[in-house]
């Protein structure tokens, strides 16, 4: 069960862990809502249990500082395109000690845990990418919090009726996700198109199902909200200018 602003109940996973529990996976933040989960209690809670603990943090990494000691993270996966690096290879992270199974058969590669031949080029940039955005997190995550605080102020300013999901603190600094009572989002969302402004109902990977989003129906959001979502997303290439722009956009949409 999720609360209403997405947060896992520690409670409901201690008690869901059995004898033969072998592995917790949580998501580290949604991609949807924006939620970033309390990953230290959940790590404690695997600790205390003897279970290891990955997460998946495609979406956190490059956002927000990650320290796998500290938060006690035993595997983590990333994906190099989410934080501007090449597409179509990502990393797993294993914490010294643990052995996992191999899930491709084939050749010895990789102390065989992978067949196959690595793809350097895409290993090398993924390298570079998350050393840039290692780099740059703090300036990266700040100038997210402003633009994306700034679109918060304005559109919930101009739009008395909508909501936003998903906790405001502990949140990706670049996500938006916003509910327009009795609206269609598949409609704004070809409007905003239309404008050049990409955005996307629930998550990117299922866009064009017109199934309603199942982590806006796991919150409990009213079915008359669900379908007027939309998952607005800053990143680096964005500017204020921007956002006043998609703010105009939508008012004249919706206004
Ligand atoms: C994008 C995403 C994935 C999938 O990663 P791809 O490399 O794009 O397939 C998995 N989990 C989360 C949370 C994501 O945001």
């Amino acid at each position: 069960m999720l609360t209403k602003i997405g947060f896992i109940s520690l409670d409901e996973l201690k008690d869901s862990i059995r004898n033969d529990t072998v592995l917790i996976s949580i998501m580290f933040a949604n991609n949807e809502i924006g939620t970033i989960q309390p990953i230290k209690e959940i790590s404690k809670i695997a600790k205390e249990s003897n279970v290891i603990f990955h997460t998946d943090c495609v979406q956190a990494i490059g956002n927000v500082k990650i320290n796998v000691d500290e938060l006690g993270i035993d595997l983590l996966s990333m994906s190099a395109h989410k934080f501007y690096g090449p597409k179509g290879v990502g990393a797993l992270y294993v914490r010294n000690g643990i052995d996992f199974a191999k899930i491709q058969d084939g050749g010895h590669q990789e102390r065989n845990k992978r067949a196959g031949t690595e793809n350097v080029a895409g290993i090398v940039g993924l390298g570079k990418a998350i050393e840039l955005a290692n780099n740059n997190l703090e300036n990266y995550n700040s100038k997210l919090l402003k633009l994306r605080n700034y679109f918060i102020r304005e559109i919930t300013s101009k739009f008395k009726n909508v909501k936003i999901n998903g906790d405001l603190k502990q949140r990706l600094p670049g996500n938006v996700n916003i509910s327009f009572p009795n609206t269609d989002a598949e409609e704004v969302l070809l409007k905003l198109d239309s404008q050049g402004i990409c955005a996307s109902a629930g998550s990117a990977c299922s866009s064009g199902s017109s199934e309603p989003s199942h982590v806006l129906t796991a919150i409990g959001l009213d079915k008359n909200l669900v379908g007027g979502s939309l998952r607005i997303t800053f990143g680096e290439q964005n500017n204020i200018d921007e956002v006043k722009f998609l703010i105009n956009v939508l008012e004249r949409i919706l206004g």
